[in-house]
């Protein structure tokens, strides 16, 4: 537990929170700011900052809350689809510096935009892929 971390305050339940799910690993909240309505949160109750942080068994144990949770979801919104997300360091956008997964129940038309794609120039897609390569070797 860190003593300054909101998530870890959630996780506790020092801080209250619209709890939707729980296990002896992890947690599943409605965000406060939701994207729509439903918006749900799961996070490990250990604290890891990032995905990078967390050990394995951390990151399986999300993973299986965030498959539950989503079908739960999907089906109490009436939702057509739902998207699943994870900001990972500041550069990305994390706010909460405790390792958290979004799920965003998803409509027809509801204006949630996805990022813009880009393109490779002639060579460059097999460069960044053998740097990626690389570092997993
Ligand atoms: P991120 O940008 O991925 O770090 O997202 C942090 C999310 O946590 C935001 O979507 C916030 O709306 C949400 N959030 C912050 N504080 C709380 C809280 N006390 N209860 C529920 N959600 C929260
Ligand atoms: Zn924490």
């Amino acid at each position: 537990m860190d003593e300054d971390c909101i998530f870890c305050k959630i996780a506790k339940g020092d801080i209250p929170s619209a709890k939707v799910y729980e296990d002896e690993n992890t947690l599943a909240f409605l965000d406060i700011g939701p994207v729509n309505k439903g918006h749900t949160l799961v996070i490990p109750k250990r604290h890891s900052e990032t995905l990078l942080h967390m050990d394995e068994r951390d990151a399986c144990h999300v993973m299986k809350t965030v498959q539950l949770v989503a079908d739960a979801v999907k089906k109490a919104t009436k939702a057509e689809g739902f998207n699943v997300l994870m900001s990972n360091f500041k550069a990305a956008g994390q706010v909460v510096p405790h390792a958290h997964i979004h799920i965003i129940p998803r409509f027809p038309n509801d204006g949630f935009k996805h990022w813009e794609q880009s393109n490779y120039e002639e060579g460059e897609m097999e460069e960044v892929a053998s740097k990626i390569t690389d570092e997993l070797s």
